[in-house]
Order: structure tokens, then sequence, then C-alpha cells
């Protein structure tokens, strides 16, 4: 094992190019079902107006812009010199497909970016978009990442997601039969989840054929129903300790290949409601290695038993 405790993102670039690879996060100017009135208009509970994105596409920076921005930043700060472009705002299979083929290709034409990984929802992928990804996944490298955040139907309607557990299990098909691999997105400490439902979420996970998770911390957002659900008394944000301990014993319960591309939240600051230490984003790295450490913790550890 390398020297942290699961399988990392950025090793797994580095093995399949050979040098350090940088995400480049893109925005889209795409919108959600759950936002634009076809599913609901509010969102899930945690969700701001932003839709987790950067916003640069409502400063009018095509996508050509917003790489080559960025790929200055990070060729002074990284000596980077292969990308990836991250359709990360809102849903970005949600449009038709030649305005989605145009934005793909807009990230792609840019020789440095070595693929795209493409975030949506799990209600949001048609077969003409999957068989469209598929043929640009014979020249690059393609990505899926489905929103997942719990395998548990009860908490999904309680957070306003709009789609059900099985709606992700069938995007999860139609896209592994096509090649592509697939990142879940998953919450930690969402509303009515004890520590059970957060472990059987990692065991649904180790189940199914998925290639990589992102686990996430649930945290406060202004301007969210959470944020209103905070004020009242009605939600309670997990402790570090709390978090800590559950992120680990969900990488013990993973099988050692899925890569690991996130184990925080990365909150703006100037939108944090709480848990403040939610912004210690190093601090909760070192908080989780040096547990995982103490009590002898590694992904794949409980693999077997779960
Ligand atoms: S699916 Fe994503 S963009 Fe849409 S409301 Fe939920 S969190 Fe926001």
């Amino acid at each position: 094992m390398a020297s942290k405790p699961y399988r990392d993102y950025n090793s797994y670039l580095r093995e399949l190019f050979g040098c350090r690879v940088q995400k480049i996060t893109l925005d889209a100017g795409l919108t959600c079902p759950n936002r634009d009135g076809t599913l609901g208009t509010g969102g899930c509970i945690y969700c701001n107006e932003r839709g987790s994105g950067t916003g640069a596409a409502q400063q009018s920076k095509s996508i050509t812009e917003q790489l080559a921005n960025a790929k200055a930043y990070l060729k002074r700060r990284y000596k980077a010199i292969k990308f990836l472009g991250y359709f990360q705002s809102f849903t970005n299979t949600y449009a038709p497909l030649p305005r989605l083929r145009s934005l793909y290709a807009e990230a792609l034409s840019d020789p440095d970016v070595v693929g795209l990984t493409i975030g949506t929802r799990p209600d949001c992928v048609s077969e003409e978009v999957l068989d469209h990804l598929q043929e640009l996944s014979q020249q690059r490298l393609i990505w899926l990442e489905y929103g997942l955040q719990s395998a548990n139907d009860d908490t999904l309607s309680r957070i306003h997601r709009g789609h059900d557990v099985a709606a992700f299990e069938s995007a999860l098909r139609r896209t592994r039969e096509r090649g592509i691999p697939v990142c879940a997105h998953v919450i930690l400490g969402l509303p009515g989840e004890d520590r059970e439902l957060m472990l059987n979420t990692a065991r649904f996970v180790a189940n199914h054929d998925i290639q990589s998770v992102k686990i996430h911390l649930l945290y406060v957002v202004r301007g969210t129903p959470l944020e209103s659900w905070y004020e009242q008394g009605q939600y309670q944000c997990l402790s570090r300790e709390e978090y800590v301990s559950m992120a680990a014993e969900f990488l013990t319960l993973l099988p050692p290949h899925v890569i690991i591309q996130r184990l925080t939240g990365d909150p703006h600051p100037e939108e944090l409601v709480a848990p403040s230490w939610a912004l210690e984003k190093s601090e909760n790295l070192r908080a989780l290695h040096a547990y995982m450490e103490k009590y002898g913790l590694y992904q794949g550890k409980d693999h077997a038993l779960r």
C-alpha cells in the first residue's frame, strides 16, 4: 500500500499518465431538473443556487477561457502539464445532445486535456448521451460521476433528491455496459442517518461495479433548506471526531481497488454556516490518517466481512 491508507486519486492518475494530472473544474452553464421545475424547484436540501459550481458560466466565461485561466495557474503552481476537464456544476448531461457534444468537444479540443470527468444525476443520462461518451472514451479518458449520496430511499426522499437508489443502479449498469468508469458521490452526516445507515451505503458501494468514490461531509450552506433546519434545531452537524471515525470505517468496507477521490467537504468560507471545522481540510485529512494509523485501519480491511 502507498503511504496513504487508501487508494488515492492522484496516484491513480500518475500511474495512468506517468505525470501529475490536474483536474480543472468547468462550469458549462447548465441547470438541474431538481431546480428548474421538472422535478422540483428547491433542489436537494443542501444545494444552493450555484449548484456546487464555480459560477464561471454566469460570468460569461467559455469552456476554453475557463481552461486557459486554470491551466496558467496550475502550470505555475504545480508545473502540471496534463489536465482533466471536470464538468462539475449542476447536471452536466442535462441538455440536448448537440449542446453537450459541443461542450465536451470544446474541452477536448485542448491538446493538454487528457480526458473528461462529467458530474451528473443518475436519472439524467440518456442512451444517446451514453453512446456519445462511449465514443469519446475510445480516444480519451472519460469518467462519469453520479450522486448516490445514500443507499437508503427514505434518506433520498428526506433530502429531496428527486430520484431513488434504483435510478442510480440503472445508470450504473448502463454506463458500465459501455465500459465507462463510474465515481459515486456519497455524503456522511445526512439527516436521519445513523452509523448503520452510513455503513450500509459503504456496503452498497462495495457490492456494486463502482470504480471510485467521493466521500463528502454534509455541511450547512447559506440560503439552503438545510440552513433553516439547522437554525431551527432540526439538524445537527457531525463533529470532526464522528466524521473521522465514520469515514475510516467506511473505507475499511470498500474493496482495495476503489479509487478514493475525496474524503472531506470543500465549502466556500463565505457560504459556510456550519460546522466551522469543515474549512480545515488539511487538518481533517491529518486527523483521519492519524485515526486510521492508530487503530490499524486501511481501505479493504473489512471488505470480506461486509
Ligand atoms: S442534483 Fe445537484 S445541482 Fe441538482 S439540486 Fe441536487 S445538488 Fe443541486
